[in-house]
């Protein structure tokens, strides 16, 4: 059993640290904390971030895909700062999906542009009234000659306002069973125009996550996915697969932070005449803070190794993502705790940290779906309803 990185992703981890370190984390701190980055911000993180084929790391080597793989997608998780790491993360899931269930026609056509740093993408999948079970997708998607129209209202789309692709899963109607025929399809927002509009979030709100409507929206009838006609699940959970424990790893990155901030904070504060650091108390927090970060990272990593051997980790994955999550939850609010009154000050950054970490706990299903599919996975009885 290894526990480490292989060479080539400790060097690959140690060069992105440096690039996040001299430029991702400047350029963030030159804009206002509450609101998206502008659009030329952004083109200046693809830019930077470009090279290290973090768009590419699950994306097939014959479309352009950089073979980084799901650790390294992993890796570049739990290292960028998700407002930065978004925009990278949905380009790469587009491309993904693309590959997947798109026809050979438009892998050849969008993969490509996308690869090569031309287009910002992302997906929207979630509604006003569908979040946990997207069976329910109200979008409709009518044709009409030779064009799809799209209605319909998408939230939470994440890199949505900057997106030049949107990937948009609609439904096509009932099957004989009654069942809702949902499938993706490929919006050139520049061809077909829709209005988005970014939502003001409690943290990460250097990010673009928005509402996109869609109003009789005319895409190409080839912008279907062929591959996924009526079972656009099988390419969201194909994707969520992997996906999961990369999400695991954006909220293992704050509770990084957090921890390191607690850490610093415990050796300095004195009180009673002593570091806090030297309380039993205080360190009881810091060892369990610790311990859960290490347990997210062995339990991300397995996941993600399983999939680069190409393995199913129906599992390991969504184990790894509500593990993650509820333990990021947990570190960030003891960070706050051992910095007393201080924590929720501006003065410190585990405010920040707190809040970014309410919101990054929900992409790709909550803690409780997650623990759903596990308890399915273990008995073989759905729980969901
Ligand atoms: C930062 C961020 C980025 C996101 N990015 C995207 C994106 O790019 N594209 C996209 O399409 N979506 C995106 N989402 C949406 C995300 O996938 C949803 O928020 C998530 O799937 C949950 O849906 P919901 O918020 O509507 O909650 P709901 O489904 O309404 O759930 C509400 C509560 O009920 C619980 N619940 C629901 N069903 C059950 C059940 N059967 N049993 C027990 N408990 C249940 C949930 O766990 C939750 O606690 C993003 C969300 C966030 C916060």
């Amino acid at each position: 059993m290894n526990f480490d990185f292989t060479d080539e992703q400790k060097m690959f981890k140690s060069a992105l640290e440096r690039v996040v370190r001299e430029k991702i984390e400047p350029l963030l701190a030159s804009y206002p904390e509450d609101q998206p980055l502008p659009r030329d911000a952004c083109v200046k993180i693809r830019e930077t971030l470009l090279p290290l084929g973090i768009h590419g790391s699950r994306v097939p080597v014959e479309y352009g895909g950089s073979g980084l793989g799901a650790v390294g997608l992993g890796i570049a998780a739990e290292t960028i700062p998700y407002e930065a790491f978004e925009l990278l993360m949905c380009m790469e899931v587009v491309a993904l999906r693309i590959c997947m269930g798109g026809s050979e026609e438009m892998k050849r056509k969008y993969v490509p542009k996308i690869m090569n740093g031309e287009k910002f993408a992302a997906s929207g999948t979630s509604e006003p009234d569908v979040g946990s079970d997207p069976r329910g997708i109200r979008t409709r998607a009518v044709l009409k000659g030779d064009r799809y129209i799209l209605n319909g209202t998408k939230i939470w789309v994440s890199a949505g306002s900057v997106a030049d692709y949107l990937l948009i899963v609609a439904s096509m109607g009932k099957d004989e069973k009654g069942g809702n025929i949902i499938t993706p399809f490929l919006v050139d927002v520049k061809e077909s125009p829709v209005v988005v509009k970014n939502l003001d979030l409690m943290g990460i709100r250097q990010s673009h996550i928005c509402e996109v409507f869609l109003e009789d929206v005319s895409v190409p009838k080839e912008n279907i996915f062929i591959g996924a006609k009526g079972h656009a699940h099988r390419i969201l959970t194909g994707s969520w697969l992997s996906q999961r424990p990369v999400v695991g790893l954006c909220n293992i990155r704050l509770a990084q932070k957090a921890y390191a901030a607690a850490l610093k904070y415990s050796l300095q504060r004195h009180q009673f005449g002593k570091p806090i650091a030297s309380f039993q108390l205080v360190q009881n927090m810091l060892v369990e803070m610790r311990t859960l970060i290490d347990c997210s990272q062995l339990l991300c990593y397995r996941a993600l190794t399983m999939f680069d051997e190409g393995k199913r980790p129906d599992v390991e994955s969504s184990m790894a993502k509500y593990y993650a999550c509820e333990a990021a939850l947990r570190v960030t609010s003891l960070a706050v705790q051992v910095h007393g009154a201080f924590g929720i000050t501006k003065e410190f950054p585990v405010e920040k940290y707190y809040r970014d970490e309410r919101v990054l706990s929900f992409p790709d299903g909550t803690i409780d779906i997650q623990k759903l599919i596990v308890g399915r996975e273990l008995t073989g009885i759905r729980a969901f309803s």
